[in-house]
């Protein structure tokens, strides 16, 4: 049960970082309530200073604390790396944190503050698998005995399976976490304007933005060899579920904020046709900046930036956008950025992690023949692996 009741200011204004809560008044950064341990405190020291950072501890564990989370492509999302902080920056010198890793994994896990690492390349987020996933976890709780599972409050899995293994196993729970430290989680109520607490159950699922994931401190980063047979530990009902897999659908029919594939056009796109021929091509939802909109190129639900719609794409490709902080704005919380400006110094260059120097009609052409090209080969070999076509292509 929540309690302990306060007002708050609806905005958030805390995040948990490694320096424990920091809130903003007026301007002012200022400290409330530590997070972690006084070796925190010591480690935040070290922040500033080059690699390699810090162990965070080498001692002996006595307590585990648990964190789950699905990886897309090989990697965690920012949520669940700041989930894993969480835990990373709570946990005492006698605790280990343990990562649990649902899909394969090829990310730096000590950077990210793990101790430990299990992957369980068999699940990733395109299976559906809840009752197998659900078995997994409780395997791994069964066999490290956390003192605490955590797990980002998330809608694509990993916020489903912390509810149903909560259930399950009759565990205390607090879900959408907004403030955590070793001691208590805290969530909104009451339509936000009001913060309930309460001790630290034994699941905590996190909201997004809660925790900086920047730590000043790695993990042991250990790979522990788990087996985990699917099949074995499930039960006949849990059996009864089917996977039918997922259905693609045309990346234009996808709203931008679930889009995963975004290209995006600013005043340097002139070549509106080609532009969009490029998106179809390449399976791409199609963004814009204020500019091009402004100007007619595409209509206002195109938009992206502060006005405009925040979006979430493993990547964005901006052609001919200068980044100007209204339209970066709507582009945070994007994994991989590439710019195509003539214009080395635009500051979309500082956001992105690659930036192209060339003119955007003549990318955009070059990307269309490509992949005509890349269509055509693929048809040719298609077309040679038909029975009927093969002794046709081998006689010509
Ligand atoms: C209150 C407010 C809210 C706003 N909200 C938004 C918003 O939600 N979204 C948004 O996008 N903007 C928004 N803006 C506008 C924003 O400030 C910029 O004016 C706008 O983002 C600029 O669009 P742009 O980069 O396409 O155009 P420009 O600023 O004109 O930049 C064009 C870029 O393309 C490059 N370029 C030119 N020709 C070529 C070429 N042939 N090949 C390659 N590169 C080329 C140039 O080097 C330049 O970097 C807002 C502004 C205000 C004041």
């Amino acid at each position: 049960m929540m309690n302990t009741l306060k007002r708050i200011d609806p905005r958030r204004p805390f995040t948990v970082t490694a320096q424990g809560l920091r809130r903003i008044t007026l301007g002012v950064v200022g400290m409330a309530g530590a997070a972690g341990s006084a070796s925190l405190a010591d480690a935040r020291h070290a922040g500033h200073r080059e690699q390699p950072k810090p162990r965070r501890t080498t001692a002996t564990p006595h307590r585990v604390l648990l964190v789950a989370a699905h990886a897309d492509r090989g990697a965690l999302d920012e949520h669940a790396r700041q989930t894993l902080a969480a835990a990373a920056l709570i946990a005492d010198a006698q605790t280990e944190v343990v990562l649990l890793v649902f899909g394969e994994f090829t990310g730096d896990a000590a950077a990210l503050g793990a101790d430990k690492l299990i992957e369980l390349p068999m699940f990733d987020r395109r299976t559906y698998a809840p009752n197998d996933e659900l078995n997994a976890l409780a395997a791994c709780v069964a066999a490290y005995a956390p003192a605490h599972v955590f797990l980002p409050d998330n809608a694509t899995g990993d916020g489903d399976l912390g509810r149903r293994y909560a259930s399950v196993a009759d565990a205390s729970v607090a879900t959408h976490v907004v403030e955590i430290d070793a001691g208590h989680v805290s969530t909104y109520i009451r339509a936000s304007t009001a913060l309930a607490s309460r001790a630290l159950p034994e699941v905590v699922l996190l909201e997004p933005n809660a925790v900086d994931p920047k730590l000043p401190f790695v993990g042991a980063g250990e790979q522990v060899a788990w087996r985990f047979d699917r099949e074995a530990e499930a039960t006949n009902a849990q059996r009864a579920i089917r996977d039918l897999g997922i259905d693609e659908i045309d990346a234009a029919q996808v709203a931008l904020e679930e889009a995963d594939f975004i290209v995006s056009a600013g005043n340097g796109v002139s070549d509106v046709p080609a532009f969009e021929r490029l998106a179809t091509t390449l399976g791409a939802a199609i963004g814009a900046s204020r500019v091009a909109v402004d100007d007619g190129k595409f209509t206002r639900d195109k938009q992206i930036g502060a006005t405009g719609k925040t979006v979430e794409a493993s990547v964005y490709i901006a052609f001919g956008i200068s980044g100007a902080v209204q339209h970066l704005q709507g582009i945070k919380d994007c994994r991989h950025v590439i710019a195509v400006n003539l214009d080395a110094s635009a500051p979309i260059a500082k956001r992105a992690n690659l930036t192209v120097i060339a003119d955007a009609q003549e990318t955009i052409a070059a990307l269309n023949e490509a992949a005509a090209a890349a269509r055509g080969a693929r048809a040719t070999s298609a077309a040679l692996l038909q029975p009927g076509k093969l002794a046709e292509g081998v006689l010509a």
